[in-house]
C-alpha cells in the first residue's frame, strides 16, 4: 500500500480493513507518522506543536484486548493542544502553560481510550483559543494544507483542521467558543461539530469562556463525525453544565431520509459576504430541495447584535478563567528578582501574548464596576433575545442554513494587525454558541482559487442526529466520497 494510504482513509473504512484483519493499528499509526513527519515541519503546514513519535507508537502496540470490541479501536485521534491528556504537553499555544503535563486526563480523553483511540495530541492553535487564524499561536502559525504559501487555517482550532485536511490525522476533537471548530473546517475543507452545550463534558478542557465552550469532532465526512460524537457525549458527573440527556446513536441515524425536513433560510447581514460563498450556499440548498427538502424563511432579527454581544461575555470570563495563571500553579515563571506581586506581573507580561492581553483587559473592563450593568448585564439580556430568536425560528423549521464564515480562507498576515477584522470572521459561527444550539459546517464548494467554502447546518437543543442526517443526505447526493478524494490527492503533497 502507498505512503500515506492508510492516513487518507476515515475512521469507518479504517475500522472495517481492522475488523476485516487487513491491516493493524501499528500500521496505520506508521503511516500516519510517515505522513506528519513529511508535511508537519514549521515551514510547511505545521498542524501539530510537537510530536512524539515513539509514545504514539507505543499506544497503538499495548492497545488491551479488551479494546477489541470498542468503536474506535486502533483508530488515531487527534486533540487540541487545550483538552489535557495525562503526562502529555498541553500548553494551549501559550508561553504560560509551556512544559505543562496534566497529571489526568479530559472526560473526553478517557472516553477516547476506552473506546480503543490512539491518541495524537498537541495539535495547534491560538493562543488559549483567542483568535480565528492560528496566527496567535506562541509557537508559530499553522498554514492552511489548501495553499501553504499564503494562507491561515482558521481558528482557533487550525491545527486540528489542517491535520484532518492534508491527512496528517483520521480525525480531530477541536474547541468551538464562537466558531473555532466551524471556521477552521470550513476553510480546511472538513466537516466540524459544535455539540449543543452541554452534550460533551467540558471537563480537562482548559476554559476560556465557560458558558460557551464545548469540545467537538473535526472530520472527513458525515459518518466519522457521528462516530466520534458517539463516543464522547453525555453527562458526566464531574462537569456539572454537562447535560443528562441520553446520547442516541448518532450514526444510526445518518441513513434517515430527509424528506420530511424543512429548513430554514435566515436573513443574514451580508456586508462582507463574498460573492463565491453566497453561490456554493445557494447550490447546497439547491441540492437540498432536490431530496425534496422544503426551505421556509426565517427570521433571526438580533443576529447582528452577536459579535458584540460575545465579545463582552467571552472576554468577561476569559478574563476570570485566566486569572489562575500567577506563575505559581501552572507552567511557565518568570524569573524575578521582586516581591511576589512582581512575580505575578513578569509572569503575566512574559507568558501570554498580545491577544490574551486583549482579552484580559476588555474582560476586566466589562467587569468592572460602574460597567457592569452598561455592559455585561447588557449582553447578558441580548444572548437571551438571540437564544429566542432561534427558538422561535425552530417553530417553523428544523434546521437552519447560512454561510459558515463570510470569506474562503484569508491570507496570512491579513487580519492580524486589525483585531475587529479578524472577529468579524465569526459573524455567523457566533450567536450558536451565545443560544447553546449544535451547528456543523460542511464543506459545499471551492472557490475560483480552489479554497473550501462550508455551510452551516444549525439545529435545536440536542439535535445533532439531525444535522449530521442532513449532512450525509448532501454528501451522498454530490458524491462527497469521491469528490474529497480527488480534491485532496492535488493538494499538500
Ligand atoms: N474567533 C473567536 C474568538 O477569537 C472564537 C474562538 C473560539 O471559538 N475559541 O474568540
Amino acid at each position: 500500500m502507498p505512503v500515506g494510504d492508510l492516513a487518507s482513509k476515515t475512521i469507518h473504512e479504517l475500522r472495517h480493513m481492522i475488523q476485516a484483519g487487513t491491516v493493524s493499528p501499528p500500521e496505520i499509526v506508521d503511516d500516519l507518522l510517515a505522513r506528519i513527519d513529511r508535511l508537519n515541519d514549521s515551514r510547511r503546514i505545521h498542524a501539530y506543536l510537537a510530536v512524539d513519535p515513539e509514545r504514539i507508537r507505543r499506544q497503538a502496540a499495548d492497545l488491551p484486548a479488551s479494546a477489541r470490541a470498542g468503536q474506535l479501536y486502533g483508530i488515531p485521534i487527534t486533540v487540541k493542544a487545550n483538552i489535557c491528556v495525562a503526562g502529555e504537553e498541553t500548553s494551549c499555544a501559550s508561553r504560560i502553560l509551556e512544559g505543562f503535563r496534566p497529571p489526568y486526563d479530559a472526560t473526553v480523553i478517557e472516553r477516547l481510550r476506552r473506546a480503543g483511540a490512539v491518541l495524537i495530541p498537541n495539535a495547534n492553535m491560538d493562543e488559549f483559543a483567542f483568535g480565528s487564524s492560528t496566527e496567535n499561536s506562541a509557537f508559530g502559525v499553522t498554514r492552511n494544507p489548501r495553499a501553504q504559501d499564503d494562507r491561515v487555517p482558521g481558528g482557533s482550532s487550525g491545527g486540528s483542521a489542517a491535520a484532518v485536511a492534508s491527512n496528517m490525522a483520521i480525525a480531530a476533537l477541536g474547541s468551538d467558543t464562537g466558531g473555532s471548530i466551524r471556521q477552521p473546517a470550513s476553510f480546511c475543507g472538513v466537516l466540524g461539530l459544535k455539540p449543543t452545550y452541554g452534550r460533551v463534558s467540558r471537563y480537562g478542557l482548559v476554559a476560556f469562556a465557560s458558558s460557551l465552550d464545548q469540545i467537538g469532532p473535526l472530520a472527513k465526512d458525515a459518518e466519522d463525525a457521528a462516530m466520534l460524537l458517539n463516543v464522547i457525549a453525555g453527562h458526566d458527573e464531574r462537569d456539572s453544565t454537562s447535560a443528562p440527556v441520553e446520547v442516541p446513536d448518532y450514526v444510526a441515524a445518518l441513513r434517515r431520509p430527509l424528506k420530511d425536513v424543512t429548513i430554514g433560510l435566515p436573513e443574514i447581514p451580508s456586508e462582507g459576504l463574498d460573492q463565491h460563498v453566497r453561490a456554493a450556499v445557494d447550490g447546497a440548498i439547491e441540492v437540498f430541495r432536490t431530496l425534496g427538502v422544503k426551505t421556509v424563511p426565517v427570521e433571526l432579527p438580533n443576529i447582528d447584535k452577536a459579535i458584540a454581544t460575545y465579545y463582552i461575555i467571552a472576554t468577561a470570563e476569559a478574563s476570570s478563567n485566566l486569572a489562575r495563571y500567577d506563575g505559581v500553579k501552572y507552567g511557565f515563571r518568570a524569573a524575578s528578582g521582586g516581591s511576589l506581586t512582581d512575580m505575578y506581573l513578569d509572569t503575566r507580561t512574559q507568558g501570554f501574548g498580545a491577544e490574551a492581553k486583549r482579552r484580559i483587559l476588555l474582560g476586566t473592563y466589562v467587569l468592572s464596576q460602574g460597567y457592569y450593568e452598561a455592559y455585561y448585564l447588557k449582553g447578558m439580556k441580548v444572548r437571551t433575545l438571540i437564544k429566542q430568536d432561534f427558538d422561535d425560528a425552530f417553530t417553523a423549521c428544523h434546521i437552519v442554513l447560512m454561510p459558515t464564515a463570510p470569506t474562503p480562507a484569508f491570507r496570512l498576515k491579513e487580519k492580524l494587525d486589525d483585531p475587529l477584522q479578524m472577529y468579524l470572521s465569526d459573524i455567523y459561527t457566533i450567536s450558536a454558541n451565545l443560544a447553546g444550539i449544535p451547528a456543523l459546517s460542511v464543506p459545499c464548494g471551492a472557490g475560483p482559487d480552489g479554497l473550501p467554502i462550508g455551510m452551516q447546518l444549525l439545529a435545536a437543543p440536542f439535535q445533532e442526529s439531525l444535522l449530521f442526517q442532513a449532512a450525509h443526505a448532501y454528501e451522498q447526493a454530490t458524491d462527497w466520497p469521491s469528490r474529497r478524494r480527488n480534491w485532496r490527492s492535488g493538494n499538500a503533497g
